[in-house]
């Protein structure tokens, strides 16, 4: 299985980051409300992610290790919803086969923890006694250290650093409940605490896209039968420099798409011009009404009413930024 976890790895497992992103998504679809991320050397040498979700039982640990053991599928209805955001059973195993991983995790239920890793060739699992509190830890040492090829493929620490910490606020603007850290080479960098009231969005926000942006945003929030549009726009009377903070995510993911990017910017033409507005929106919509597995490396969607979609947020955007400009 070495090698066919290799070749799958390949597709989950591109860089640091990517690895960072499957193994955060497993701690959020745990239930955790706390992520501590640790990195060194840009995450080639270390990358660490402990969590305190539900944890992993003593007899689903080596499972947990091996291809397409996964615990989400459970209907047929889900398979939509896992295929979209990935879920394949495969990034546990595909990591642990480029990498030295460990996995250790302790239930509500379990009074003592348990770590499992893989070992040999033949990558068999060993499950041994270890402490920890409720929640999962999964420790990656030496990413790449058996795939020579991808190891050189690998950017400067930094670079590297910058995919993971770009990574962490696309997920921190949007599951803004959830308190993350990261730290770097030893050093906290990064400390994101729960967002519960605008207040503190806007404290988040301020760390990510900065004081400036914050301080002056229009917060949108509208429901209109099933379509929610909410979030933060500048303000036309904002003279921004060129901004990266651009933020759109559909049902919790970030996307790019034609269709939105149009909408956004047709609603802030007659307010900013040259430099792109920023923005940091959220539309939530029934998953039914959009395919989000188009291009999941894209993040491309597809809405099956686009015109409708496209006329709301511009709608939406237009009378917010009309409401200020009065
Ligand atoms: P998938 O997420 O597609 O199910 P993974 O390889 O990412 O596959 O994970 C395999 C399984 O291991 C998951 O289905 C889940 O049951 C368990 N698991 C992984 N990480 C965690 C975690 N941090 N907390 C609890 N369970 C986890
Ligand atoms: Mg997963």
């Amino acid at each position: 299985p070495q090698l066919a976890n290799q070749i799958a790895a390949g597709e989950v497992v591109e860089r640091p980051a990517s690895v960072i992103k499957e193994l955060v998504e497993n701690s959020l679809d745990a239930g955790a409300t706390r992520v501590d991320i640790e990195i060194e050397k840009g995450g080639s040498k270390l990358i660490k992610i402990h969590d305190n979700g539900s944890g992993i039982p003593k007899d689903e640990l080596a499972l947990a290790l091996s291809r397409h053991a996964t615990s989400k599928l459970s209907t047929l209805d889900d398979l939509d919803a896992i295929l979209s955001f990935g879920f394949r059973g495969e990034a546990l195993a595909s990591i642990s086969s480029v990498s030295r991983l460990t996995l250790t995790s302790r239930t509500e239920e379990q009074s003592e923890a348990w770590q499992a890793y893989a070992e040999g060739s033949d990558m068999a699992v060993k499950v041994i006694p270890a402490a920890h509190p409720v929640g999962s830890t999964v420790e990656a040492v030496d990413l790449f250290f058996n795939t020579p090829a991808r190891r050189r493929f690998l950017k400067s620490d930094k670079t590297e650093f910058t995919h993971i910490d770009e990574w962490l606020k696309r997920i921190a603007l949007v599951r803004s409940e959830i308190h993350f850290t990261l730290k770097n080479n030893g050093k906290t960098v990064r400390n994101y605490r729960p967002a519960k009231t605008s207040d503190q969005y806007l404290q988040r926000l301020a760390q990510i896209s900065g004081k400036k942006f914050a301080q002056q945003a229009i917060e949108i929030n509208c429901e209109h039968d099933d379509l929610k549009l909410s979030g933060y726009i500048q303000s036309p009377y904002f003279e921004s420099p060129a901004s990266d903070t651009q933020y759109f995510y559909v049902n919790g993911r970030l996307v790019r798409d034609r269709l939105v990017n149009h909408a956004v910017r047709q609603a802030f033409a007659e307010h900013v011009t040259g430099a792109q507005a920023s923005y940091v929106l959220m539309l939530d919509l029934d998953p039914h009404q959009v395919d989000v597995n188009v291009h999941p490396a894209k993040h491309e969607v597809r809405f099956h009413q686009s015109r409708y979609i496209h006329d709301y947020i511009l709608q939406v955007l237009q009378s917010a930024l009309a409401q200020v400009g009065q």
